[in-house]
């Protein structure tokens, strides 16, 4: 069995792995050939500490596992640890033995941040200009970095809830070399794609905030209650997703659905648009929506990736287990 610790990722993992990682897998989910498990997630009663597992099985790419961490609210203040751990455990398929323990912390950013990603890829027009962001903490740096390289961004506007928080996008635009502006919500408007990533439980973009033609990724909401944008937003958007049923129970499409806006089925896989099953955005002025909601083979896959990359290296700790 081969240890790929935690501290090891940042020097191994790259934005490119993660991305092409990340859309082959999607591609597989649309196909069917690889499917997600129902998501445990738990109070444990201890520590204020949510604990699960997402895990899958990818039999395109041979990957079997799950990811188990959490939410520890008391981490950073009382061990100095970031307040969100995880680790990724991948099995032999053919055996069901265990094949590699992965750090996931770093792996979870770059995966969410592909996702997105992806999604500009397959859904933005190709002239898009300027790229607007919702939302300044962890996520959103990941966000910005690997949505940069999607398409020539001119310009990056954004809002955070709390404006302090602002220069942590900033210096991200700075680092590409392109400029930076804060704007209130309306500013959205300019915006050839957004990206939100927060934690909030009420919407902060509404639908007259969204300009003809912008492809919108939510990525923030991953849990029943969350909400970033408005509901009519989704009635008037094309709506993609990673997974459907994760979409319409704990993600953004969770809301629209509730209030009979938008049934189950409007709601495409990006991966059917990466098979070409699906023809994706249907006109320059259509508002493209991705519904990120985060799956276990999206961690699967981005572990399976950095063990490899880590065997190439010979930086992988192999045990006798
Ligand atoms: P963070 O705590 O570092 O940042 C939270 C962000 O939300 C900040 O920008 C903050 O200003 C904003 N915010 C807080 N309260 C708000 C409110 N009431 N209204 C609007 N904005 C508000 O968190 P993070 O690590 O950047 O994660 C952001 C979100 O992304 C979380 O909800 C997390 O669960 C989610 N997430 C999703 C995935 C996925 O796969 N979809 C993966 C990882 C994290």
């Amino acid at each position: 069995m081969l240890i790929v610790p935690e501290r090891e990722i940042a020097d191994l993992m790259t934005r490119e792995a993660a991305f092409d990682a990340v859309e082959q897998v999607f591609a597989s989910m649309a196909s069917g050939d690889a499917y997600n498990f129902p998501v445990v997630r738990e109070a444990i009663g201890h520590e204020d500490a949510l604990y699960g597992f997402k895990g899958g099985f990818d039999r395109a790419g041979l990957t079997l596992g799950l990811k188990a961490g959490g939410y520890w609210p008391n981490n950073l203040e009382k061990h100095g640890l970031i307040n969100h751990q995880s680790t990724v455990f991948l099995f032999d398929p053919d055996t069901g033995r265990p094949t590699a323990m992965v750090g996931g912390n770093l792996l979870t950013a770059l995966r969410t941040a592909a996702a997105s990603s992806v999604s500009i890829k397959h859904l933005a027009r190709t002239d898009a200009k300027i790229l607007g962001m919702i939302g300044a903490g962890h996520q959103a740096a990941f966000q910005l970095r690997a949505a940069l390289e999607q398409r020539n961004f001119e310009k990056v506007i954004g809002w955070n809830y709390h404006p302090e928080m602002l220069p942590n996008i900033e210096k991200v635009a700075a680092e590409a070399g392109i400029p930076f502006e804060a704007v209130p919500l309306d500013g959205m408007r300019q915006a050839d794609v957004i990206i939100s990533i927060t934690s909030a439980f009420a919407p902060s973009l509404m639908a007259d905030h969204v300009s003809a033609g912008t492809h919108v990724a939510c990525m923030g909401t991953d849990t029943k209650g969350k909400q970033e944008v408005e509901s009519a937003l989704l009635a008037g958007a094309g709506v993609f997703t990673d997974e459907v049923a994760q979409s319409v129970t704990i993600g953004e499409a969770q809301h629209a659905v509730a209030e009979g806006l938008i049934k189950e089925s409007d709601v495409a896989q990006l991966g059917a648009v990466i098979n070409g099953t699906h023809p994706g955005r249907s006109s320059d002025d259509q508002i493209t929506l991705f519904d990120g909601t985060g799956v276990g083979l999206q961690d699967l896959a981005v572990a399976a990736s950095v063990v490899e990359l880590a065997v190439r290296k010979g930086i992988a700790i192999e045990v006798d287990f």
